[in-house]
C-alpha cells in the first residue's frame, strides 16, 4: 500500500506551501485513525492562489497557443492519472474508506474526463452573424478567467476531474479547494498539471475549511466563475458570496431520486441497480437511489430481494476489500453516520419498518449497516431528507400518476428512472420525471458524455457532456464595419 507522509502541503503558484489556518488532521473512516495531517488555507492563501491564477490568465499563455496544443495537454494530465492509478487509489480508499476497488473506479473515471474534454479543445468554434453589405460580424468563445472549484469528500478525486477538465479545455485558470476530510488525493492536480506542462499557477490546489477558505474563495472578486459540489445549504450560501461579484456559478446539489418500478419490471435484472443504486461508495452519491417506488402487487417481493442484498454485503475497511464484488465501505464520519441512524430511528417512530440494518456497526471506523425501511409514506421525514448514506426508502403506489406525484414530491430533482418493459410507460415516465437526467431499465446508465445536473434544489448548470462547456466560456461578438 502507498504510505502517506506525515504531512501534506497546499500548492500555489507551483510552490509546496504551508496553510496560514495551520493543519487539520485526516483520518481514515475505516479504523478512525488518524493517517496524516494536511496544510489549512487561510483567506490570505485563497488570495494569493487567485492572484497567481489570474497572472497566467492575463498572460494569454493558455489562449495564445492553437487549441489542440492546450487539449493535448488536458489529456496528458489524464495520461498522468492513469501512470499513477495504483497510488491514489490507495490513497483515496484510505482516506475516503471506500473499497479498494471503487477507489480504483474513481481515479480511473477521473482519467477519463481528461480523455473527453481534451478531445474537444479544438472543437470550441464560434459563428459568423449575417449583417447585410459592409458588415462582418462573428462570435468566439472565451474564458472566464479564474475559476473557482469547491469540492466535496464523497468523490473527492472524481467530482474536482469533472470540472477542472472542463474549465482547463475551455482556456481558463484554476484554484481547487478541497474538502477538508478528503484533502491528500487533491495533490493529483498539481502533479498532473506539471506532468502536463502547465505553467505554474494554473492550478492551484488549497485545502481549508468551508467557512474560512472556501468562503474566502467563493466570494473572492477576482474569482470570475465557480463550481462547487456540495449540499444545498452551503450551495445557496456560496451562490450569494459568488453574487455579490456578479459571478456565474454551477451548483450540483443532492437528491432525493426515486426509481419508479412498475408491475411489468423485471425486478431479478433490478437487483443490480438496488446494489449499485443505493450501496455504492456506501450510499454517499448525490445520485443514489435512496427511494425505490414500486408497484403495490410487486412490494412484497421487491422487499425482500433487497433484504438479501442488504445482508449479502461484506461490510468493512476498504483496504481490506481490494475485489469487485458484494462488499461496502464505512461512511466518511461518525458524525455522518449517526445522522444516518438518527433519521433511520425518526422513520420508524414514524410509521415505517426497518426490515434490515439501521445500526452503528460495533467496529472501529464508521460503518452503518445497510439498511431497508418498508412501508415508508411520501412526506416522512425518511422520504424528504437526503440520508447520503447506504438507506434505502421502500414506498409503495396505486398507479402510475401517483408514482410521479411521488417521485416530484420533493424539493430535489437530481435523477430519476422507471423499470418496466412497456416503452410507453416508459417514455411517459421521461417526461413526467422533474430531474436533470431520467435512467430507463438501468440506474447509472450514462457516462462522461451525457450532460448532468439538477432540477429545483439540486442545483444549476451541468457538468459532463458537451454542455459542460458552455458553463466556462463567455461569448464575445465582434462587429466589423468595413470601410
Ligand atoms: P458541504 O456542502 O458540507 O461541503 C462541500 C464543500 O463546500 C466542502 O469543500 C466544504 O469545505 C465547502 N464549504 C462549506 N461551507 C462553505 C462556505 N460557506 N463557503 C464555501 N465553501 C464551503 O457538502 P459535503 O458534506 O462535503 O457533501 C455532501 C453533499 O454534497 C450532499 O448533499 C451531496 O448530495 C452533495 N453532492 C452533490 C453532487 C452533485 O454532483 N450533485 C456530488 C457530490 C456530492
Amino acid at each position: 500500500m502507498a504510505k502517506f507522509a506525515d504531512y501534506y502541503k497546499n500548492y500555489i503558484d507551483g510552490e509546496w506551501v504551508d496553510g496560514g489556518a495551520g493543519r487539520i488532521d485526516v483520518i481514515n473512516p475505516g479504523t478512525g485513525e488518524k493517517i496524516t495531517t494536511h496544510a489549512l488555507a487561510d483567506a490570505a492563501d485563497v488570495d494569493r492562489a487567485v492572484q497567481a491564477a489570474k497572472r497566467v490568465h492575463m498572460s494569454g499563455v493558455l489562449t495564445a497557443p492553437r487549441p489542440v496544443e492546450r487539449g493535448r495537454m488536458v489529456k496528458a494530465m489524464g495520461q498522468y492519472i492513469l501512470d499513477n492509478l495504483e497510488m491514489y487509489a490507495e490513497l483515496l480508499c484510505a482516506e475516503q474508506g471506500k473499497p479498494m476497488w471503487e477507489a480504483l473506479v474513481e481515479i480511473r473515471g477521473s482519467s477519463r474526463y481528461f480523455e473527453y474534454y481534451g478531445n474537444q479543445a479544438e472543437t470550441l468554434e464560434g459563428k459568423s452573424i449575417p449583417l447585410g453589405n459592409g458588415y462582418i460580424d462573428y462570435t468566439v468563445y472565451e474564458p472566464y478567467g479564474v475559476t473557482a472549484h469547491i469540492i466535496p469528500w464523497n468523490y473527492p478525486v472524481e467530482m474536482a476531474a469533472r470540472s477542472i477538465s472542463c474549465a482547463l479545455t475551455s482556456g481558463n485558470t484554476i484554484v481547487v479547494k478541497s474538502a477538508e476530510l478528503t484533502p491528500v488525493t487533491s495533490m493529483i492536480w498539481a502533479h498532473a498539471a506539471e506532468a502536463a506542462g502547465f505553467p505554474a499557477g494554473t492550478i492551484n490546489v488549497v485545502c481549508g475549511y468551508g467557512h474560512e477558505a472556501g468562503a474566502a474563495l467563493a466570494g473572492h472578486a477576482d474569482v470570475r466563475q465557480v463550481v462547487f459540489t456540495g449540499s444545498v445549504a452551503t450551495g445557496s450560501a456560496v451562490a450569494q458570496a459568488a453574487a455579490k461579484n456578479i459571478v456565474p456559478c454551477v451548483l450540483e446539489l443532492g437528491g432525493k431520486s426515486a426509481a419508479i418500478v412498475h408491475d411489468d419490471a423485471d425486478l431479478d435484472a433490478f437487483e443490480r441497480d438496488i446494489r449499485w443504486g443505493i450501496f455504492f461508495n456506501a450510499g454517499q452519491v448525490c445520485t443514489a437511489m435512496s427511494r425505490v417506488l414500486v408497484h403495490e402487487s410487486r412490494k412484497d417481493e421487491l422487499v425482500e430481494k433487497a433484504v438479501k442484498i442488504a445482508k449479502s454485503l461484506s461490510v468493512g475497511p476498504g483496504v481490506d476489500r481490494p475485489e469487485f464484488g458484494m462488499n461496502m465501505g464505512p461512511m466518511i464520519s461518525v458524525e455522518q453516520r449517526d445522522r444516518a441512524v438518527g433519521l433511520v430511528a425518526k422513520s420508524v417512530e414514524e410509521g415505517a419498518t426497518l426490515e434490515t440494518g439501521g445500526h452503528a456497526m460495533n467496529i472501529p471506523g464508521s460503518f452503518l449497516e445497510p439498511t431497508i425501511l418498508s412501508n415508508v409514506t411520501p412526506h416522512m421525514t425518511v422520504a424528504q431528507t437526503e440520508i447520503f448514506g447506504p438507506v434505502l426508502s421502500v414506498i409503495s403506489f396505486k398507479d402510475e400518476n401517483e408514482a410521479f406525484e411521488i417521485s416530484n414530491g420533493t424539493e430535489f430533482g437530481l435523477v430519476g428512472g422507471v423499470f418496466t418493459k412497456d416503452l410507453g410507460r416508459a417514455t411517459r415516465a421521461t417526461r413526467a420525471i422533474k430531474a436533470g437526467q431520467v435512467f430507463v431499465n438501468e440506474w447509472y446508465a450514462g457516462g462522461v458524455e451525457t450532460p448532468f445536473g439538477g432540477f429545483g434544489k439540486s442545483g444549476y448548470g451541468r457538468e459532463k457532456g458537451r454542455e459542460a462547456l458552455w458553463n466556462y466560456m463567455q461569448t464575445k461578438n465582434v462587429a466589423i464595419k468595413m470601410s
